[in-house]
């Protein structure tokens, strides 16, 4: 019997994981492995809030697809998906076309825009290195405008964040943070620039413990950030943005806005013909598509309730890799011939926010709650577990956050 053909589309913690793992549980006889990506790199996707705000350079969160995958087990194919056809077993790329007998779906998040005039076009949001590389160069290049303008221009000292999830005041930390070296690198005075968060929700954080919330706004408005909770963006223009609380309208000038309210599953995985809900493929417990046996979906394309608590599992790094870990093992046992597949079953590490480089919050072990420094050594012990995990010591060395006890 010739070897099945594995497809494993996108390169993030949830694709990335379940291709180094084939690699080294099944052996060369057993598959042939493929894995495409839009780029020669895999990324840190929980690291973008950094590089948005310049507290951290993008090619510390890059890897190259090289340093994890042998190129002698795995064929990569450096492309960008189009569509995938469930029925005809294809996926259609840019520059070509692959069929496949297995296929695993790890293409990620987008934004959401909640049909917001104008966000689209004039805000920016944390996606990608792309994007990131882009809201940090456009605030350094508002900033080194602003002295040499004729008139007071308020706007480009105005940075607003939408959103107070958990992006949103990860970007809002380091941003607080990064404000005063620019102010010094610019010649502006600091009491110029303003850091504006606007939630719709009632409070900030919304799931997170109430004494943790507190103690992150407070931090948080300490280093400058306005916090306008219950308040609505109405419209996003090229001159800033339009917010509405208790049916009141005010228009806040700005050249900075960055949107980190709201993601998706990716379109494509939408427009291929499976059955999805924001662009999820509601999976089942082993994570494979309903329709289709063939077909596993991991990380934030997937959705997946969560036994315990009858809501579905949220869009998170930790649970895309032990999704991915799962996969993994379930295709070893396909392709060995053993229909029966293990469920997911969420082992919770705990979920930790930064507040900048040394201060964060966090809930650990179900129930314990961190704040502050040790918060913030936690969050590096989660990253670098990860480089540990997905590359060994070498990654850890190369890409770790080493200055933790610093
Ligand atoms: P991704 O990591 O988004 O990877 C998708 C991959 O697919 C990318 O490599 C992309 O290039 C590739 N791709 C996309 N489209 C195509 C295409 N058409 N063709 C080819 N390749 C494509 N989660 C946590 O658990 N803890 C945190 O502290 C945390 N912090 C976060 C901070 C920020 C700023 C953000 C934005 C998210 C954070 N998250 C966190 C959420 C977490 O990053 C996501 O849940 C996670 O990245 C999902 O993993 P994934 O593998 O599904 O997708």
């Amino acid at each position: 019997m010739s070897r099945p053909n594995i497809v494993v589309l996108g390169a993030g913690y949830g694709g990335i994981m379940t291709t180094v793992r084939l690699q080294k549980e099944l052996k060369a006889n057993d598959a042939n492995i493929t894995l495409v990506n839009k780029n020669d790199y895999h990324y840190q996707t929980t690291w973008l809030h950094e590089i948005s705000a310049g507290t951290l350079h993008h090619d510390r969160a890059r890897i190259p697809i090289g340093d994890l995958i042998d190129f002698n087990r795995v064929n990569f194919i450096q492309d960008t998906v189009l569509s995938i056809d469930p029925e005809g077993q294809r996926v259609q790329l840019e520059e070509g076309e692959l069929t496949y007998d297995y296929l695993v779906i790890g293409l990620g998040f987008e934004t959401a825009t909640f049909g917001i005039e104008g966000l689209l076009e004039h805000a920016h949001s944390i996606t990608n290195i792309n994007s990131s590389r882009l809201i940090r160069e456009e605030i350094e290049s508002n900033f080194a405008k602003y002295n040499n303008e004729p008139e007071e221009r308020d706007d480009l000292l105005t940075i607003v964040v939408g959103g107070a999830g958990f992006t949103g005041i990860e970007f809002l930390g380091e941003i607080a943070n990064r404000v005063p070296e620019l102010c010094e690198e610019y010649d502006i005075p600091r009491e110029k620039v303003r850091i504006i968060n606007v939630e719709a929700g009632p409070t900030a954080l919304a799931g997170f413990d109430p004494e943790l919330v507190e103690y992150a706004m407070n931090r948080l408005e300490e280093k400058g950030v306005e916090f306008r909770i219950s308040t609505m963006i109405k419209k996003v223009t090229e001159d800033g943005i339009v917010v509405e609380k208790d049916d009141e309208q005010e228009m806040i000038p700005s050249r900075n806005v960055v949107w980190a309210a709201g993601v998706t599953g990716n379109s494509i995985v939408g427009e291929s013909g499976f059955e999805v809900n924001r662009n999820k493929v509601p999976v089942r417990e082993d994570l494979r598509a309903p329709e289709y046996d063939n077909v596993f979906v991991v990380g934030d394309c997937a959705v997946l309730m969560n036994p315990e608590t009858e809501r579905p599992y949220p869009p998170t790094a930790q649970i895309a890799i032990q999704m991915a870990e799962l996969t993994a093992r379930n295709l070893k046992q396909v392709v060995h011939g053993n229909n029966e597949l293990e469920p997911f079953e969420f082992d919770n590490k705990g979920t930790v926010a930064s507040l900048g480089n040394t201060d964060a919050i966090g809930v650990i072990f179900g129930d314990r709650k961190l704040f502050g420094r040790s918060a913030s050594i936690m969050k590096k012990v989660i990253d670098n577990r990860y480089l540990l995990k997905l590359g060994g010591v070498g990654l850890f060395l190369k890409k770790g956050k080493l200055d933790m006890y610093h």
